[in-house]
């Protein structure tokens, strides 16, 4: 395998020059279990675990590798794996908050360039559930491409096509039917030799129809041919960063898939626990954290204890969902009134008869 089919650049160069002159290698992460991990690397496949020190002074689970994480190793030959000391910074991340009652972040997917927001275009169409996932994608850094699949479910195709730009303006959009095999080709330039894409959208609405179809080709490829007498050993083990045919790569973990859309501003609690923590310190419940007397978030940015660009960012996100909310109760009311405007009409229309 060589790097830069796994998605190697100038910008992991950059942070690995320094453990490169000192002998480190470099994999990227394919399987994040519990304590092990699979890694791709040049010398191929590998197994590996952290090193005492890296675990000693990490003690968040969003410290720890995740799938797509470049990862900084030492292979020794006397080794059955290798060790895994250091985390490259990441392009761009998906996290969710962990299960149970702590507020911490869990990374489920790293360095992920594209992300295909997938619809179908049946009846459970719905283009806010669209601009939702949008902000999602945005939020991680990686760039949406908005996917609507089962176009061969549709009939009214440019209704649904100008929803979507109401929504998601400027954002390139693919129509495509993954059962049928057809219009996939037109998500070629996102999987281009070193791109990492990632599949998000609600159950249902076709990613595993659409990653078997792009997997599939892989499956030709690297299979071995079948003899008779190696029957029974051809499950091919789940990998959760596939590399495909195209030299693109796509991420498919649970993690992923189980990421939750956000209904409202409680949502961000997942990803900004720290700021929330902060939040519920400061004097006033309702407080802005701008220049309210006794805030907790201004006096952790005065003590460097908290990113002014995090605050930034939450701030923005917070807008934007409430903007969100704000919207879709307007929506509702119209939505609404329409209704109670054709019943009406209705019942008008009945009594004149
Ligand atoms: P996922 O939950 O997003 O992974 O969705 P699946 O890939 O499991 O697909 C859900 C259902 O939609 C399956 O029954 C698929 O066969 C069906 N499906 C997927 N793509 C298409 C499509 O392009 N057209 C139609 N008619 N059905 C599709
Ligand atoms: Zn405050």
């Amino acid at each position: 395998m060589n790097l830069t089919d796994l998605g190697w650049s100038d910008f992991f160069a950059h942070s690995f020059a320094p453990y490169g002159e000192k002998g480190f290698n470099i994999a990227r992460v394919a399987i994040a279990y519990k304590n092990t991990y699979i890694l791709y690397g040049e010398q191929g496949e590998l197994t590996a675990a952290v090193s005492g020190k890296f675990r000693h002074r990490n003690h968040q689970p969003e410290d720890f590798p995740a799938v797509g994480d470049w990862v900084v190793i030492q292979t020794p030959e006397s080794a059955a794996q290798a060790t895994i000391h250091e985390i490259l910074p990441r392009k761009s991340q998906f996290s969710r908050k962990t299960v149970g009652s702590k507020t911490a972040q869990q990374i489920v997917a790293t360095n992920v360039d594209t992300i295909f927001l997938v619809s179908g275009l049946d009846g459970d169409f719905n283009p806010r559930r669209i601009e939702r996932y949008l902000i999602l994608a945005w939020e991680s850094g990686a760039n949406p491409v908005i996917v609507l699949n089962k176009a061969d479910l549709c009939n009214c195709l440019d209704d649904y096509l100008s929803d979507v730009e109401t929504v998601a303006l400027g954002v390139p959009t693919i129509v495509l039917s993954a059962t049928n095999n057809q219009g996939l080709s037109a998500l070629q330039p996102y999987l281009q030799p070193g791109q990492t894409v990632a599949l998000l959208g609600s159950s249902g609405v076709g990613k595993s129809t659409i990653t078997n179809q792009l997997k599939s080709e892989t499956v030709q490829v690297v299979q071995p041919v079948r003899r008779g007498d190696d029957r029974g050993r051809h499950t091919t083990t789940h990998r959760e960063l596939i590399l495909l045919p195209t030299g693109g790569l796509i991420i498919d973990t649970p993690g992923m898939r189980e990421i939750q859309m956000w209904g409202s501003e409680e949502s961000l609690q997942g990803t900004f626990a720290d700021i929330e923590a902060l939040a519920k310190k400061c004097r006033f419940r309702d407080c802005q954290h701008q220049h309210e007397p006794g805030c907790a978030v201004q006096q952790a940015l005065i003590a460097g204890k908290l990113d002014t660009s995090r605050l930034l960012s939450y701030q923005k996100l917070q807008k934007e969902l409430s903007y969100l909310v704000r919207k879709q109760d307007h929506q509702a009311q119209l939505a609404e009134k329409e209704r109670w405007k054709k019943i009406h009409k209705a019942m008008r229309h009945h009594h004149k008869h």
